[in-house]
């Protein structure tokens, strides 16, 4: 029979540090599923987006980030029975587990914004949240000397959401350097009433949108793409927004359909992984557990994130008795570049208060030294440290 002790569905940034540190832990039997071949490190995506970056700098072969002593299916799970304690996968294989982890991340949902396909398809729509349409986004912002432009950010679920304001920022800021910004009508669609939620951190993006003089929708969402036009709705009606020369639209999220069929998700649209967001086990199936982007956490998800989660985690898999499980305090990060050069880094704890990984200094105030750490170094550490939970 085909079984392992710790069976990890997904090899991103989730299952891969995890498996890393419970094999460090002591784990004996961890396999991962994956099915793909290239590993990203997508927070890198939003930098190829502003003409920073290239694809090859966030790509690396899946093979050299699987960790040693992990095996490693490369295969997709279709299905599972928590009861049986067993998935199958794609090319037909059923496989058991002692421990169950659920990684997958999030779907894109493109059903949730009919013809935006097309729009991506057709050229003029793109973005830097979906792989193969990244590289074409600034070639296409590039060269704009006048028009109308959108970008969006995705409404709860979505993968570090707030990173959508990457790619308007680093836009207007090579638009206003080239003369061009004033000849430009910038649009911004925001999900929620302020652009991240956290009122410090919302004083210094407000200040920005108005220097470069963006047009912001609030409570808002683009809810159908046509030829060059979107629709957005919001509390006050629809609004559409016509004559495009480009549209950065980021498609909805939701977790993979296999989770609610299995009786894996919460009572959420979104069909995410129903865990204790405090110890991250399953409310029903207790040798399920969750983490990353698809687990119900009540956080907006990160990958700076996970690195709490999967501290937490792997004790909590080794435990023997419930009463040592550990808490997850619910850290996040968003990154945001409000120029170039400059990023600000915004720390939350659960609860939204400010929870800064180091006491100085203030990482909210934009700067270039955090640009410098989020553009270079934090991708050499994820390669060489994150992923082999050597932080
Ligand atoms: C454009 C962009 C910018 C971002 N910027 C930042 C940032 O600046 N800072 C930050 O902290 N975070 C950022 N993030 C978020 C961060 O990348 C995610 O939070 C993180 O990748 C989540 O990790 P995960 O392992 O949960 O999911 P993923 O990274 O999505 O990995 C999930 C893996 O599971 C696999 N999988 C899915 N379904 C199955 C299945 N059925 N069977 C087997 N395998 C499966 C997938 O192939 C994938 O490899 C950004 C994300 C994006 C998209």
């Amino acid at each position: 029979m085909d079984h392992h002790e710790v069976l990890i569905v997904g090899g991103g940034n989730a299952g891969i540090s995890l498996a890393a540190k419970l094999i460090r832990d002591g784990a004996q039997d961890v396999a991962i599923i994956e099915s793909e071949s290239t590993h990203r490190y997508r927070p890198m995506l939003n930098y190829v987006g502003g003409g920073e970056a290239t694809m090859s700098d966030l790509e690396r072969p899946a093979s050299t980030v699987m960790p040693d002593g992990a095996t490693w299916i490369r295969d997709r799970v279709t299905s599972c029975d928590p009861v049986g304690q067993s998935v199958t996968t794609r090319d037909g294989r059923t496989i058991h587990y002692t421990t169950l982890v659920v990684a997958t991340g999030l779907d894109e949902d493109w059903d949730a914004t009919p013809g935006l396909t097309t729009g991506y398809a057709v050229g003029w729509a793109g973005s830097t949240f979906v792989v193969e349409s990244a590289p074409k986004v600034w070639p296409a912002l590039r060269q704009l000397t006048s028009g109308r432009v959108v970008f969006s950010m995705p409404p709860e679920p979505a993968p570090c959401a707030a990173t959508a304001l990457k790619p308007l920022f680093m836009a207007c800021d090579h638009w206003r350097r080239a003369g061009v910004l004033e000849a430009l009508d910038v649009h911004l669609v925001l999900p929620g009433p302020t652009p991240i939620g956290v009122a410090k951190a919302d004083v210094i993006l407000e200040d920005a949108l108005t220097a470069y003089g963006v047009q912001v929708l609030r409570n808002a969402r683009v809810t159908r793409v046509g030829d060059r036009q979107v629709t957005v709705a919001s509390p006050e009606g629809e609004t559409e927004i016509g004559d495009l020369s480009y549209a950065h639209v980021i498609p909805g999220y939701r977790a993979p359909g296999w989770i609610t069929d299995s009786d894996l998700a919460g009572a959420g649209e979104a069909g995410l992984v129903d865990v204790d967001p405090l110890t991250l086990r399953h409310r029903r199936h207790e040798n399920v557990w969750s983490l990353g982007d698809v687990a119900v956490l009540g956080i907006k998800p990160s990958g700076g994130a996970l690195r709490k989660q999967v501290a937490v985690l792997s004790p909590n898999l080794l435990a023997s008795d419930p009463k040592d499980l550990q808490h997850y305090d619910g850290y996040t990060v968003m990154p945001i570049t409000v120029g170039r050069h400059q990023l600000m880094l915004v720390e939350i704890d659960r609860e939204g208060r400010p929870a800064p990984s180091v006491p100085a200094p203030d990482l909210v105030r934009p700067r270039r030294l955090t640009w410098a750490v989020d553009r270079y170094a934090l991708p050499v550490t994820y390669f060489r440290r994150i992923l082999r939970e050597k932080v």
